[in-house]
């Protein structure tokens, strides 16, 4: 179903979209009068009507809150961390399901003009006061069920000073924390969002920790306008969409993608419980979700229960991925199944954004992560000289110029930040330590992680290829590949499958794996190694951490 989108082309988006534009819609003179909170809140909150969010709590109950509601709400948070001491700058954050407080608890720190950031409730105590320690954060919200775990959290992070507690009736709130509730009844309606200009830090959000330990990478409000050309070029909002961007508050696609589609005013729904196929199905058969925005992962998981869909009624315009390589096979997948092409999209906690996307204004090519965002400058460059490559080279995506998204540092971390930079010929880029080439037409296709490419033989091999080629035997749900060390050649390709359900896994199975590989792509692509596994080991986001498994072969090369 082709999405009736009002877009330039995308070959004439670069001519029709300037910053300037943007810069005008985000209603401000100049970029040194800039809060986030007011773009993407206040400015809707005239229209008592318009809704901002409608929630599904895991009980199965709809809230829904208007842009005025938003804005009332995120006054009084914003008047609360007044109260507590909570200065500009300083770093609050939260660890809480999806809830709605949980929205206007980003929204009102902004407001306030500290700095926010989110921790997937997935991750335990060490993983809270690692970020909050790293960053010296001063606040945490949380829920009374994430009461105890925030406790042995704050053992290893002495800066913070108020656990701010959302308690319905009371139980959960310790001595010394703030009751959420009982503050906001009494704060006032009223608040002033903080004149924080475009070059203040407005969130501090954590890489997913997929490679190793995660860095904390800082974001300025001027990062609201990248953001919201996107939103606007990409996922194509308009008008009356309801817009599921399933991503957790606690990785940065979460605000992103709210943030962003509140900057158009646009409705964002989002359900509490974790990814559930049979409950997402229900979702999308009971609320007229017209855009969905989800991880390759999800789409998967659907594909492997897709019974689930088969009464459903959708109304979905337009789906998009991000996070992990989308195989080809995934598109075709949606395309059959929920009727729409899923279009892949690309960025990093650092770049802040989306910055490779498919548009509806283009030919959308399955495997392929898309083309540059307009308005910004990436390409594919050689990581050791700082060249940019030709057509079917391989190298690091890079980008470079002074787009709004583009992360400000690493938090206190200098050298990292700056061993993320190439000096080439024609100026300086930063790498994304991910490998791609570019096509004849400028479209960019994801080869794998940098640190995951597999030496074989004098051959350099992508993992995404091999693994979205496993993904199409219909035998696999999931597959991860990474080098065995091997005398002869170097390393040979391991893949770590798991089976798709009713699967009978044997060695003649693998064999017919292998020779599917060997026939789709090359003889020296082929896992040579076979192991099934029940589940690969993933990061909180849901990331394949092929580094563990990496580890595990490396151990096993070793006690042979
Ligand atoms: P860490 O940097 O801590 O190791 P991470 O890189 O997974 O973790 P994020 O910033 O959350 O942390 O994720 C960005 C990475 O996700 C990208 O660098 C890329 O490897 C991967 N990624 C994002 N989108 C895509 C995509 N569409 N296709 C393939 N990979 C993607
Ligand atoms: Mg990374």
């Amino acid at each position: 179903m082709p999405s009736s989108h009002n877009l330039p082309e995308y070959e004439n988006v670069h001519e029709e979209f300037t910053w300037d534009e943007l810069y005008e819609a985000a209603d401000w003179n100049a970029p040194d009068e800039l809060n986030i909170a007011h773009e993407v809140c206040d400015r809707h909150a005239e229209n008592k009507e318009k809704v901002a969010l409608y929630q599904v709590g895991e009980d199965g109950e709809l809230t829904t809150m208007t842009f005025w509601e938003l804005a009332e709400a995120t006054n009084r948070f914003a008047n609360v961390l007044e109260s507590l001491g909570i200065e500009q700058g300083d770093r609050v954050f939260s660890y809480m399901p999806r809830i709605p407080e949980h929205y206007v608890a980003l929204v009102g720190t902004l407001k306030r003009g500290a700095v926010f950031g989110g921790v997937n409730e997935r991750f335990g105590p060490d993983g809270i006061s690692y970020r909050l320690a790293d960053c010296d954060a001063k606040a945490i919200v949380t829920t009374p069920e994430n009461r105890d775990t925030v406790a042995d959290a704050l053992e290893d992070a002495p800066t913070v000073e108020h656990v701010i507690v959302v308690s319905d009736d009371g139980t959960g709130i310790r001595t010394g924390d703030v009751s959420y509730r009982g503050e906001m009844e009494t704060a006032s309606r009223e608040y002033e969002p903080a004149a924080t200009s475009g070059e203040d830090d407005a969130l501090l959000y954590y890489t997913s920790g997929t490679t190793g330990l995660a860095k904390g990478v800082r974001h300025k409000h001027r990062w609201v306008t990248g953001v919201a050309a996107t939103q606007k070029y990409a996922v194509d909002l308009q008008e009356g969409d309801c817009y599921w961007s399933t991503g957790d508050l606690g990785w940065l696609t979460g605000p992103i993608n709210t943030l962003g589609a509140w900057f158009w005013g646009t409705a964002l729904f989002t359900y509490e419980g974790e990814f559930d196929p049979e409950t997402w199905a229900d979702l999308l058969d009971t609320y007229p979700v017209t855009v969905l925005f989800s991880v390759p992962t999800a789409y998967r998981m659907l594909r492997e229960h897709q019974e689930v869909l088969e009464d459903v009624s959708l109304d979905l315009r337009h789906a998009l991925s991000i996070g992990e390589p989308l195989s080809a096979g995934v598109v075709e997948w949606g395309e059959e199944t929920l009727g729409v092409t899923i279009h892949d999209t690309y960025g990093q906690t650092e770049t802040g954004n989306m910055i490779v996307n498919n548009y509806p204004t283009m030919e959308i090519r399955p495997g392929s992560m898309g083309k540059p965002l307009p308005g910004i400058e990436a390409d594919i460059v050689d990581p050791e000289t700082g060249e940019v490559l030709e057509p079917g080279e391989t190298g690091e995506i890079a980008q470079r110029g002074d787009y709004p998204c583009f992360f400000a540092e690493y938090w206190e971390k200098p050298e990292k930040t700056a061993d993320c930079f190439v000096d080439g010929p024609d100026g300086e880029w930063y790498l994304s330590g991910d490998l791609a080439h570019k096509d004849e037409d400028g479209y960019i296709w994801f080869e794998g992680r940098a640190d995951d490419v597999i030496l074989s033989s004098g051959y350099r091999i992508g993992p995404f290829e091999v693994e979205s080629s496993l993904g199409e035997h219909e035998a696999v749900a999931e597959a991860a590949v990474v080098p065995k060390p091997h005398r002869e050649r170097g390393n040979i390709v391991k893949a770590y499958i798991v089976p798709s359900e009713d699967t009978t896994t044997s060695e003649d199975l693998k064999e017919e794996i292998k020779a599917h590989v060997r026939d789709e792509l090359s003889a020296h692509e082929y896992p040579r190694a076979i192991e099934f596994r029940e589940e690969l080991p993933k990061t909180v986001t849901g990331k394949i951490r092929r580094t563990e498994l990496q580890d595990e072969v490396e151990e096993e090369a070793e006690a042979a």
